[in-house]
């Protein structure tokens, strides 16, 4: 008989903010999944970001998820305690000449575009120009060389002809979604001023603790087809994706880290035990 897979769950937030209600529906989605399956809950504070995370929000989470009633399986990981493990998961695609050093700013990219004419969208923005795809071996080692700040791109059209054709995932309750990694260009996998992206941290994470099935907000199922591609030029096993509704507000404003109203923090302040929060969360 074939070995049934563990559910693994997990919530990844990023410790910019206090939690607010929408990071409780989404936690509480898996966490009830593994509950309910004899599975294991993971939690993950993706803080590669040095300029927007601090340590107090971490803290904070940890607080807020506990009062809510939510335990969590094993250590907690913390991404930027680990930086080292994204660098060898960069060098292996830089090794197969997957990765670009891409040296241009924010400025040069607007320029070009604007010059080019043509400004394709992806999920995450204006497609890049590719500006920096064309330069030499020789120039990008005298640029690197003479200390200049560079991010490592993703050569789109080389991944794409080393992965599999047909990319797609399993969606809960829909079925396989076929995958469009295209659509994000050239994207930008290691920053000027973080080592390493969410899209490659990410999938690093939820291969190497053995995740089965993502369970997060709406707003990141794009994403997920770039996650896909990374899954197979790294070799990482494919989870399956359980993407949720967005929490709204009483206008129907997406719920966001802006509206400290709806702070796990000021609800606890507020006189609301943990069972009202979880229901106002979704999960009454
Ligand atoms: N860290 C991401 C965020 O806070 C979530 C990552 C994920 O669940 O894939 O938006």
């Amino acid at each position: 008989m074939a070995a049934m897979l563990r559910c693994v769950t997990r919530f990844a937030p990023s410790p910019t903010g206090f939690l607010h209600l929408g990071h409780a529906h989404s936690a509480l989605a898996g966490w009830t999944r593994a509950r309910a399956a004899g599975g294991r809950f993971l939690l993950r504070l993706e803080d590669i970001d040095p300029g927007r995370c601090r340590p107090e929000y971490a803290t904070a989470i940890l607080e807020d998820l506990r009062w809510l009633g939510l335990d969590w399986d094993g250590p907690v990981r913390v991404q930027s305690e680990h930086l080292e493990e994204y660098r060898l998961a960069l060098d292996s695609l830089a090794a197969r000449g997957l990765l670009y050093p891409c040296f241009c700013t924010r400025a040069d990219i607007a320029r070009e575009i604007a010059a080019s004419g043509a400004a394709p969208h992806g999920p995450d923005g204006p497609l890049y120009p590719g500006t920096c795809r064309n330069l030499s071996k020789e120039e990008r080692a005298r640029r690197i060389a003479a200390g200049e700040a560079h991010a490592l791109r993703l050569d789109m059209a080389r991944a794409l002809a080393l992965a599999p054709r047909d990319l797609s995932f399993h969606e809960e309750g829909e079925g396989r979604i076929a995958c469009r990694p295209e659509r994000f260009g050239d994207v930008v996998l290691a920053r000027k001023d973080a080592p390493a992206s969410y899209h490659l941290c990410v999938t690093h994470d939820d291969a190497l603790q053995g995740v089965t099935l993502v369970t997060r907000g709406e707003d990141l199922r794009p994403a997920t087809d770039l996650h896909r591609l990374l899954q197979a030029l790294m070799g990482w096993p494919e989870p399956a994706y359980a993407h949720h509704r967005l929490l709204t507000d009483a206008s129907g404003r997406r719920l966001a880290k802006r509206d400290k109203a709806a702070t796990l923090r000021d609800l606890r302040a507020a006189g609301v035990s943990p069972a009202e929060a979880r229901a106002m969360a979704g999960f009454g």
